[in-house]
């Protein structure tokens, strides 16, 4: 097994609004190399950084929108954000849920801070990624994996509390949570300081680091501070993180769709044909109804 080298670290660009609820940087595509086919299945990595939003009656947001052609994957960290969806679904994702949804044909969903949270205010920490569908599969049925905290497969490091959570794929034999439609890992990693973790897949798989808490070094000799986001090379499988001071770390790792993507806002395709049929189909109401 060879080392996989870092390509790059990368710091979090100034924030964005998306709506009025989530202040984003924006790592995939991003404007320092982690683009869309450089990551792909990862197409887009919004990270909401730790916001203090203040109290309020009316729940900020984002109000309604399609998605085709990919799932996104909201990742709790700090915060709550309730769901609803034009196919009847919705739920609330609290600190360390997950929820998989899979647009594929097309939802029509709104994102807003849960109301009683909203209320409150507080810290708010998200992830926001976009998982890309193989053109088999783009237009297969939408449907949705509320991921409960308690119920991520987790597997323990050391007895002083340095845990991997396998929110999909596959850590030393533990599977995890979430089905996907291509193979594709994503972890928590939390790591006492000095705790250390191993991580090894397929040299061809596009695979980064997101460090959500604390800081790391990356093979021995690489740091990675709060909030940066570390793109790792395909010239090897394996590598290591290291907590120098209590760590959370997001790790993506995923078999590279070798497709043509054509994207526009909240639609991924492969063609720019397909892309039009998704505005035609989504302005004549194809995408189902949802009270705004
Ligand atoms: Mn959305």
């Amino acid at each position: 097994m060879t080392t996989r080298s870092v390509e790059a670290i990368i710091r979090p660009g100034a924030p964005h609004y998306v709506g009025d609820g989530f202040r984003v940087h924006n790592f995939i595509p991003g404007n320092q190399g982690a683009n869309m086919q450089r990551m792909n299945p990862f197409i887009m990595l919004d990270y909401n950084s730790k916001y203090h939003f203040t109290g309020t009656e009316k729940p900020r947001g984002v109000g309604v929108h399609p998605h085709r052609g990919f799932e996104t994957v909201t990742i709790a960290y700090q915060g709550k954000v309730a769901h609803h969806d034009s196919g009847g679904g919705g739920g609330v994702i609290a600190q360390g849920d997950v929820q998989w949804m899979t647009a594929a044909s097309g939802v029509l969903h709104k994102e807003y801070h849960e109301e009683a949270w909203a209320r409150e205010g507080g810290i708010f920490q998200m992830v926001q990624l976009w998982v890309n569908l193989p053109a088999k599969d783009k237009m297969s049925p939408p449907k949705y994996q509320a991921i409960k905290n308690e119920t991520i497969p987790q597997v323990d490091l050391d007895t002083a509390g340095s845990t991997v959570k396998v929110i999909a794929g596959n850590y030393q034999g533990t599977q995890g949570a979430a089905s996907t439609f291509t193979p594709v890992h994503l972890f928590n990693a939390r790591l006492k300081s000095g705790a250390r973790a191993d991580f090894s897949f397929p040299a061809a798989y596009h695979t980064a680091l997101l460090v959500i808490e604390g800081a790391i070094t990356v093979n021995g000799k690489h740091e990675a501070p709060t909030d940066h986001f570390v793109l790792m090379g395909n010239d090897g499988e394996a590598f290591s993180i290291e907590a120098s001071e209590d760590a959370l770390v997001l790790v993506m790792s995923g078999e590279p769709i070798h497709e043509p993507i054509a994207a526009h806002g909240p639609f991924v395709m492969n063609t720019r044909q397909e892309l039009i049929e998704a505005f035609d189909d989504f302005n004549q109401g194809k995408f189902g109804y949802l009270e705004d």
